[in-house]
């Protein structure tokens, strides 16, 4: 298969002329929906394909109603170019989020608005529980809906990382137990009969803050994510950066701390065994506090709980370096931070972290914050998985097995139920 040679000459991806169809279909749908009202020429000048190419796509589109006339733009003489716009009921993508202790479950429509929400306990988190939850749980959500329910385009799949790492402790309570030597992709694909697109929790966070969130204007940003355990999202020229093997990120096990406390993974002193909710919760209870869930870690904030205020000063003191070094790497536009934090206990966490240490990012002519917050609450990994089938779009993997399981055409994709 000949290899892409450069960002954005989607053209060259792939020998398949299927795929490159679908390909090109799903760029289309991202200009529209990213620039929306918007005619055929702007749409070929984005997508960098021929006018002859969008036209056809765009019929297409609008056939299987996922794009929608919108009228004509009055401009200069002769007839106005048609608009188009993204059909808000053509379409819509599944975000699922598999954490150790729940299954979150978001419909969002292509118009980017969430249609339906879940979330399940679980008591156990290998693949033989958690893929009839997934199935079940998108069919319920999918109830929820009012008839007509628009089509599945995709499913996005977050969890947290790092995917396959030899001496890395996999089991522990901020990862899942059984993943290891499982195919996810294939295995979940197999139950849901639509493409699906695995990530792990901080990229797929990165992506929904890119799309709908707080780095809307941002190309260049990295995202610090507290899920249970830390992760870093890093989106460079508009793309994320996953690295070689999904893993880029893992800033959680970097380690702050020579022989300092246990860390889920078997090391000592990583920055998540000190910045993270997993080591609050475990602060709160070695102080006797049991099972602290979201709304109770709400509660112990807003009391001022001495524990709380203790692990904030802590985790601020750990991660402020981390912050200047992140800035000093990759020279971002911003550090974006967020999750599963309440949002009090984030804005004392970032407070606690100023004066931030000197990096690249302390410039004269700088008007933005160097540090900002992102979305949070509990479905902010959900929300960034319902968006990776569209931004998949724009950002093509080279995988040649992963890029054959999503690449089926959408008009293909029925939802097994
Ligand atoms: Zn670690």
């Amino acid at each position: 298969m000949p290899r892409k040679s450069k960002a954005g000459a989607q053209s060259t991806i792939g020998s398949n002329p299927e795929r490159n169809r679908s390909h090109n279909r799903r760029v289309v749908l991202d200009v529209v929906r990213q620039l929306g009202p918007v005619g055929r020429m702007e749409i070929s000048r984005h997508a960098h394909l021929s006018t002859q190419a969008v036209s056809n796509i765009v019929e297409e589109l609008v056939e299987d109603g996922l794009l929608i006339k919108a009228g004509r733009l009055r401009a200069g003489r002769g007839l106005p170019p048609i608009q188009f716009a993204v059909n808000p009921n053509g379409g819509m993508t599944a975000g699922i989020e598999i954490a150790a202790d729940h299954v979150s479950t978001l419909l969002v429509d292509i118009g980017g608005r969430v249609r339906a929400q879940r979330t399940l306990p679980i008591q156990r988190n290998d693949p033989g529980a958690v893929l009839p939850v997934i199935r079940a749980e998108i069919e319920l959500a999918q109830a929820q809906l009012k008839p007509p329910v628009p089509q599945l385009l995709g499913v996005g799949v977050v969890m947290p990382g790092p995917f396959n790492v030899e001496g890395m402790t996999s089991v522990g309570p901020t990862t899942l137990s059984g993943w290891l030597d499982f195919d996810a992709v294939a295995g979940i694909g197999r139950i849901l009969d639509a493409p699906i697109t695995l990530e792990n929790d901080a990229t797929a966070a990165a992506v929904g803050e890119r799309l709908h969130g707080a780095a809307k204007d941002l190309k260049n940003f990295c995202l610090i994510f507290f899920g249970q355990g830390l992760g870093l999202g890093i989106m460079i020229d508009g793309r994320p950066y996953r690295g070689a093997n999904g893993n880029a990120g893992e800033i959680g096990h970097v380690l702050v701390e020579k022989g300092g406390r246990r860390c889920s993974c078997g090391q000592h002193g990583c920055l998540e065994a000190y910045a993270s909710i997993h080591a609050l919760t475990e602060r709160l209870a070695a102080a006797g506090i049991h099972g602290v869930d979201y709304p109770g870690l709400e509660q112990l904030h807003r009391d001022r709980h001495p524990v709380v205020e203790a692990w904030i000063k802590e985790a601020a003191a750990y991660l402020a370096p981390q912050i200047a070094m992140l800035e000093n790497l990759f020279d971002p536009e911003a550090i974006v931070i967020g999750g599963a934090l309440p949002p009090g206990l984030l804005e004392n966490l970032t407070q606690a972290m100023q004066p931030l240490p000197l990096s690249v990012a302390r410039r004269r002519n700088r008007s933005e914050a160097r540090l900002i917050h992102g979305r949070t609450g509990r479905l902010t990994a959900a929300l960034g998985a319902a968006a990776l089938p569209l931004l998949d779009a724009m950002t093509p993997r080279l995988d040649t097995a992963q890029a054959a399981q999503r690449e089926q055409p959408n008009e293909e994709i029925t939802f097994a139920g």
